[in-house]
């Protein structure tokens, strides 16, 4: 039960898990199942048909059906080709475009129950290593069940707190790409159908309670960011919650730019046209000390963009949004 009626404006959205299964197959798939492929600009999901599906326009390998279309009791759900996942959710992995080669090294720190650790596996086209961090047992274990499922073989999963791994280990020093999605209030969910399991929390009640809670979470995220930019080679680190709350989402960022772990190793913000370049809803300006800052940030707002809230950002080493002085 969401008890919001801006649950009913997101449309169902559906991955394709390219490991096992490709665009064109899904689409061949779902017309034989008796669905008709329509133009992504005539999807309205107060008034589309529920047998008609889209492809997305930001995602190339996600689809919009009904929100009331179910899929799980559809094999192409239990064999691990389909994974419901809000569009919003889609977006780090994609953003973050980890390198698909033999040689590849990503971090996902924070990844149970594992849509993104998926999507990011499949991105890589299953080479390379992504080394999949959770530090709750419970949650391991629906981590390597999703792992399993989507049958991503060059995943290393591992039931540790990413806080205590040592950047200089010559097991991870290689990293080259990191997603970050650390546990957050959650107050961007409201159709909560693709977060039963990805958001480990419930959201807080309004007033002091809440903001206590929200600064305890920037604390750690924070703390999060900044040691992500130890690793020697990291390029990119994409940082996202599903948060509707500048506490912990710009603040975040605007505080992990002026870290000594940004400065010393020159992170910046990816430019703007490097991040979802068709997404327009951006950052608040008003919440980052450089206004600029805010066209490289990522946000969406429930009710309005067809997802959940979510925020996601992009560091980059050397080359980013600009020079910071110091
Ligand atoms: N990325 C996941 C996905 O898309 O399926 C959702 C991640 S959820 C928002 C945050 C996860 O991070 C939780 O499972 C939590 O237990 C885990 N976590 C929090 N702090 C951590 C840490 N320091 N090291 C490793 N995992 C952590």
């Amino acid at each position: 039960q969401t008890g919001d009626s801006r649950a009913a404006s997101i449309p169902r959205y559906v991955r394709i898990n390219t490991t096992l299964w490709s665009v064109d197959e899904a689409i061949i798939h779902f017309k034989a199942k008796g669905f008709t492929l329509i133009e992504f600009d005539s999807f309205e999901t107060s008034t589309i048909s529920k047998r008609s599906f889209a492809k997305d326009k930001h995602i190339p390998t996600l689809f919009l059906f009904h929100t009331n279309v179910s899929f799980q009791d559809e094999d192409a759900y239990k064999t691990g080709k389909l994974i419901l996942q809000d569009k919003a959710s889609c977006f780090p992995a994609f953003i973050l475009n980890p390198p698909a080669s033999k040689a590849s090294r990503v971090i996902d720190a924070t990844a149970a129950p594992g849509n993104k650790t998926s999507h990011l596996s499949a991105l890589m086209s299953n080479l390379g290593t992504l080394f999949a961090f959770e530090r709750d047992r419970k949650r391991f274990s629906t981590l390597q069940a999703m792992l399993g499922k989507a049958k991503c073989r060059n995943v290393e999963p591992i039931n540790a707190d990413f806080l205590t791994v040592d950047p200089m280990d010559s097991k991870y020093s290689t990293v080259t790409h990191m997603l970050l999605d650390p546990s957050c209030s959650g107050s961007g969910i409201i159709n909560r159908l693709d977060y039963l399991v990805e958001s480990e929390q419930e959201a807080d009640p309004s007033g002091q309670q809440l903001e206590d809670r929200l600064n305890k979470l920037a604390d750690f995220q924070l703390m999060m960011v900044k040691h992500a930019m130890k690793f020697p080679s990291v390029q990119r680190i994409v940082y996202s919650t599903c948060s509707i709350h500048a506490i912990e989402d710009e603040h975040v960022v605007r505080a992990a730019l002026k870290s000594e772990e940004a400065l010393a190793a020159h992170f910046t913000l990816a430019r703007p046209h490097e991040v979802l370049p068709g997404w327009k809803r951006r950052g608040y300006e008003n919440e980052m000390d450089n206004p600029d800052d805010a066209a490289s940030l990522i946000r969406c707002l429930p009710g309005e963009d067809a997802t959940n809230g979510f925020f996601v950002s992009c560091f980059v080493k050397g080359s980013g949004q600009r020079k910071r002085k110091h």
